[in-house]
């Protein structure tokens, strides 16, 4: 691998969640959960429509109680009747086999079912419960994400590779034995699934934990081991930079080595805040990474000394707003325009050198510099703006910009 690539994706199988395919060569799917009680359809959908809004392909529901299983159904239908198709991927533990046998209409309207192998069931019953539930999405056509986590581990394996361990002649380290519980709990549960009929591209694997190197480690060897798509996420990862900078550690590493199919950002909101932002640090990662592109996004310097004012840091602010309200209309109207580069810069140092990289950027006056503004399009200097609209100003060029380089293609 040189510079500047990514090693290639790991070849996988094909699985097909509702219309959206995951794994093989399709784009890495974003996907979001959401934390409203899914019993309350008004509050889902509307969730399930802003996270879709904001970009997410797939989204979970919690599926805990009868009510939530009951409201599922109700819930993809208002999303169909606001003309929203995003597949609905319900989320299982404990009860999951009561719950799709007494929802049918649940069963029926999810797109896939998530069950975790450490909490589908206990003793003798974990075998029984397990197959219900396989069997069940064998009968509706769906396909499983089996996510295997650090904090629901299946414990009897786990004490069965620990009595394997202690009778090895030079034992491994305890966390070494617990990432081979992890790994073998999907991997044996994967092929359980198949045993009971399950065809091998219904499977998707996950296998989340809360550190960093852990979670590299041990989807590595997940990533070795099987040929089935690989769901990541860091679990548990944290609010606010703690956890978009754990998650964007631990899935670019993997990402880079070409293993991940689909990614969710485990973040935890801020009080009142937007659930939304989980997508966005996910299309945000896949878009640094040079793997998808989504919204232009915004290069600029940090300020300092030579800043004169806050007027950079909201010039790049706007700027970054006004692309990403506009990209939704663009998307249509100027396909194409996710690739645009934008700079806004603070001065004369790095400014114009900068905005020149970009296909627009703006050099804005520091500390000493005469006031004017600088605007590069396509590595020339273009305009010099001054005065109390450069903001506004600034914006109408990109728009400009995006209306003439991403014109539709019309055939004649
Ligand atoms: S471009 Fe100018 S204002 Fe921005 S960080 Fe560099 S020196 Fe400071």
């Amino acid at each position: 691998m040189s510079v500047g690539q990514t090693l290639p994706r790991r070849p996988t199988r094909v699985v097909w969640v509702g219309k959206v395919r995951v794994g093989g060569d399709a784009p890495i799917v974003v996907q979001s959960m959401t934390n409203t009680d899914t019993a309350d359809v008004a509050a889902t959908t509307k969730q399930v429509a802003d996270l879709w809004r904001a970009g997410s392909e797939l989204v979970r529901v919690t599926v805990n109680n009868p009510e939530s299983a009951a409201a599922v159904p109700r819930i993809v239908e208002k999303l169909a009747m606001m003309g929203i198709e995003v597949p609905i991927i319900g989320d299982f533990h404990y009860n999951g086999h009561q719950l799709l046998t007494a929802e049918p209409a649940c069963a029926e309207a999810l797109a896939k079912y998530r069950i975790n192998p450490g909490n589908v069931g206990f003793g003798k019953k974990k075998d029984t419960q397990f197959a219900a539930i396989i069997e069940l999405a064998i009968r509706y056509g769906k396909p499983v994400r089996i996510g295997v986590n650090w904090g629901s581990l299946d414990q009897a394996l786990a004490q069965a590779l620990m009595d394997e361990n202690a009778s090895r002649e030079q034992p491994w380290e305890a966390v070494q034995v617990l990432r081979e519980a992890l790994v073998r709990s999907a991997i044996d549960s994967a092929e359980r699934a198949v045993d009971l009929g399950l065809p091998r591209d219904r499977i998707i694997l996950s296998a989340k934990v809360s550190g960093v190197q852990e979670l590299i480690a041990v989807y590595r060897d997940l990533a070795a081991r099987c040929d089935m798509p690989l769901h990541l996420g860091l679990t548990e990862a944290g609010m606010g930079s703690k956890g978009i900078v754990a998650s964007s550690a631990a899935l670019a590493v993997l990402l880079q080595e070409g293993i991940g199919d689909t990614i969710r950002i485990s973040l935890t909101p801020e009080p009142g805040a937007s659930r939304t932002q989980e997508v966005i640090v996910a299309q945000e990662l896949l878009q640094t990474l040079g793997l998808r592109a989504f919204t232009p996004l915004v290069t600029a310097c940090p300020g300092c000394g030579r800043t004169t004012s806050e007027f950079f840091q909201e010039l790049a602010k706007t700027v970054q707003e006004h692309v990403r309200a506009k990209m939704p209309a663009w998307k249509i109207t100027n396909p194409g325009a996710e690739n645009l580069t934008l700079a806004v810069m603070g001065c004369v140092v790095n400014g114009p050198g900068e905005s020149r990289h970009a296909n627009i950027g703006i050099s804005l006056p520091g500390t000493g510099e005469a006031p004017a503004a600088p605007v590069f399009i396509d590595g020339a200097k273009a305009i010099t703006l001054r005065g109390e609209n450069i903001a506004q100003e600034f914006v109408a060029l990109i728009d400009d910009y995006v209306a003439k380089r991403f014109a539709p293609t019309t055939n004649t």
